[in-house]
């Protein structure tokens, strides 16, 4: 193969490959495409596999019928996002089977202290624990004065860890929440 060939004159010649043995797959490729996101709504989101943040497009199609359980039917790149231009890697390009996984996590589960086995709890039981733990801990925690004597207000046996896919949204709610209950140390995967 010529070494200075380039992505796009590949792109050329397999197109001339395929006319010159009298069919032109590309139509139908697109019909198909066409018909697979006909009639879906589209929510734009981002990737939450690692910290680039390449955006995505989510197709979802009965989401506003009745009677109709919503599915996932197709995710890709968004070709308006900055970051990445409508291109996703393979771990992005598969994002619909994490979607739609039978194992995928959808409920609560806890396993109390001494404990083997998780059990399904509802999200206000779940709710209620984070929020009394929390409270405990920053009771035990929170200091209002330094050794100085100096007025801190902090809380130093907590920390906050972002995730990747946090948005300016996001982190602007996480700091208010942070600074509500006096947290320091704050780290993010995000860079978005
Ligand atoms: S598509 Fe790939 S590179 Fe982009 S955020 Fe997801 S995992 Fe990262």
């Amino acid at each position: 193969m010529d070494a200075t060939l380039t992505r796009r004159d590949l792109a050329k010649r397999a197109a001339l490959l395929t006319t010159a043995f009298g069919f032109d797959l590309r139509p139908a490729a697109a019909a198909a495409r066409e018909l697979k996101i006909a009639r879906t709504t589209q929510t734009h989101s981002v990737c939450p596999y690692c910290a680039v943040g390449c955006s995505v497009v989510i197709h979802t199609i009965g989401d506003r019928s009745k009677n109709v359980k919503p599915a996932v039917v197709h995710i890709e790149g968004d070709p308006e996002s900055p970051v990445s231009r409508g291109t996703l890697c393979p771990k992005g390009a598969s994002l619909k089977e994490f979607v739609n996984s039978d194992r995928r996590l959808t409920e609560p589960l806890y396993r109390a202290p001494g404990e083997s086995a998780w059990r399904r709890i509802s999200w206000d039981e779940a709710l209620n624990k984070m929020a009394r733990r929390i409270k405990d801990t920053r009771d035990r925690g929170f200091e209002t004065h330094d050794a100085q004597g100096r007025l801190v207000n902090r809380l130093t046996n907590t920390v906050l860890i972002g995730g990747c896919t946090d948005t300016n949204e996001v982190n602007f709610l996480l700091s208010k929440f942070r600074f509500g209950l006096g947290i320091l140390p704050y780290e993010n995967q995000s860079r978005l």
